[in-house]
């Protein structure tokens, strides 16, 4: 057992909630609590996007890890479980308490970001090494006719290891949604279905006995209720305490039928001349663009489709998330037994091996190709887009939001030519973004989600939105729903709470 200078918080009942991401912005979920029973986290995600998201991966975590007693994870997402491998380097020994889908799903997706941390540190030191040594070569060779020697490049270190990754998924505690567990004696902590992607939870955590009894509530990532593949959020009746996520806080999105209907009309124009491509994040859109895919011929509205999903993270979560089917909504399951008795309406073929993957690259019409990344700054997709974008009897589908200074931004916002593998590609094919399928619930359903509070949270923090979209709907939560304290935080902030 560690013994921790816990701070003024570790007075008996006093607790403090710091906010170390996910505070004024999307990503980067971290709520270190400390109390008199432990100190904990709920999630440990990784910054993205954005020129600081580096640093800030770089220098979080700057408390020791090893007077952490537990983690809470939310879901398997990257920006809220992203730099689960790096606590875990850093000297962090306990469970992560997961639900099981969550980590089977980090099961792959912790390795993946392993391996892309070490990529980037190789491809970082090398063009420090190519900057360092260019100049110096040309002198050298000036000067003596030979090159000069390179110098070591001591920064770039990858943020974890694939190893890391490996020994942080050791520490994984499944803990099934309804069921209650002690993380620690005086703590309980207990998942509900959160409805965001496979195995997302909202965090139900009870602090203390009797009279001091406090009960914490983290939304993680709600849902839009009535989409593919999830059941809808849980309501939770109370909470002293609430951390909600505020995304979407200040949007409406477009209903499914509109999604339906947009993604009839562009595989009729398009399939008997070209393909579409259909940009898409591996865990969770994936699955439920191959759902609405399905659905679409099942309702005869689209015809028989021949559907590459050419990502191997893809394939890998397609997998979990059909093994996961009891938990899935009962539409899910339907399709999924009609699909099994129509394999010639519904031909989904998962490409493993890049030469399974170039094999694509010889069709000119029909085909579906969903590929990863979700935003083209990576991936295959890239390839795809290559070959499909110049071509006018293509279309390319965005089902996503696109951050500013990504390649599916530039092609959303309507650029003419893109950079694509140090060429120069036009862009003929038709764009469209298709808004229906956000995996995070709109206004409306974050407002319904608090809505099932029985009674108003004694203190609410509005996180994981961008900062004015999180004040915005901090004070739409004052005005419709008359809760005493809404707070704002900001990413450094420590909070006692009384
Ligand atoms: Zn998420």
């Amino acid at each position: 057992m560690t013994t921790i200078e816990r701070g003024p918080a570790s007075a008996a009942g006093a607790v403090a909630i710091s906010f170390l991401g996910a505070a004024g912005e999307v990503t980067g979920s971290c709520f270190r609590v400390d109390c008199a029973q432990a100190r904990f986290l709920v999630d440990c995600g990784m910054f993205q996007g954005g020129r600081d998201a580096d640093e800030k991966n770089a220098s979080a975590l700057d408390f020791d890890a090893a007077t952490l007693d537990f983690v809470v994870l939310t879901h398997a997402h990257i920006d809220h479980s992203g730099l689960l491998p790096r606590l875990t380097a850093r000297g962090f020994r306990g469970p992560i308490y997961a639900t099981p889908a969550t980590a089977d799903l980090a099961g792959v997706m912790l390795p993946d970001s392993a391996h892309i941390q070490e990529k980037e540190s190789e491809w970082a030191r090398e063009r420090e090494h190519d900057r360092r040594s260019a100049p110096r070569r040309a002198q050298g060779e000036r000067r003596a006719g030979h090159r000069a020697p390179p110098e070591p490049v001591a920064d770039a270190l990858p943020l974890y290891t694939l190893a890391d990754a490996e020994r942080c998924l050791r520490q994984f505690r499944p803990l099934a949604y309804d069921v209650e567990t002690d993380p620690r004696p005086g703590i309980a902590l207990r998942f509900r279905d959160a409805g965001h992607i496979l195995g997302s939870a909202i965090a139900e955590i009870r602090i203390g006995d009797g009279g001091a009894r406090r009960k914490l509530v983290f939304s993680g990532d709600i849902g839009q209720p009535g989409r593919p593949v999830l059941g809808d959020p849980t309501p939770v009746p109370d909470a002293d305490v609430l951390v909600v996520e505020s995304t979407y806080g200040d949007r409406l999105h477009k209903d499914l039928a509109t999604t339906y209907d947009e993604f009839a009309g562009v595989l009729a124009r398009t399939l008997p001349r070209g393909n579409v491509v259909i940009p898409a994040f591996a865990v969770g859109r994936t699955q439920e663009v191959l759902y609405v895919l399905a659905d679409l011929v099942r309702l005869g509205r689209a015809p028989a489709l021949t559907i590459f999903v050419d990502s191997p993270l893809a394939t890998r979560a397609t997998e979990i998330t059909a093994r996961y089917a009891p938990i899935l909504d009962r539409e899910s399951r339907d399709l999924a037994a009609w699909q099994a008795r129509h394999r010639d309406r519904v031909r989904v073929v998962f490409t493993e091996s890049p030469q399974d993957s170039m094999a694509i690259n010889e069709i000119r019409s029909g085909a579906v190709i969903v590929a990863a990344s979700g935003m083209c700054d990576a991936g295959r997709v890239k390839h795809h887009l290559r070959l499909n974008l110049p071509r006018p009897e293509c279309a390319i589908v965005f089902t996503g939001f696109q951050a500013g200074g990504t390649l599916g931004r530039q092609i959303v916002d309507g650029a003419a030519h893109v950079r694509l593998f140090r060429q120069d590609v036009a862009v003929r094919a038709s764009v469209h973004t298709i808004g229906g399928l956000s995996a995070h619930g709109d206004q409306a359903a974050l407002l319904g989600w608090l809505a099932g509070f029985r009674r108003p949270p004694a203190r609410v923090f509005v996180v994981h939105g961008e900062r004015d979209t999180a004040l915005g709907f901090g004070a739409l939560i004052r005005e419709r729903l008359h809760w005493p304290s809404v707070e704002i935080p900001t990413r450094g902030d420590r909070i006692p709470l009384a």
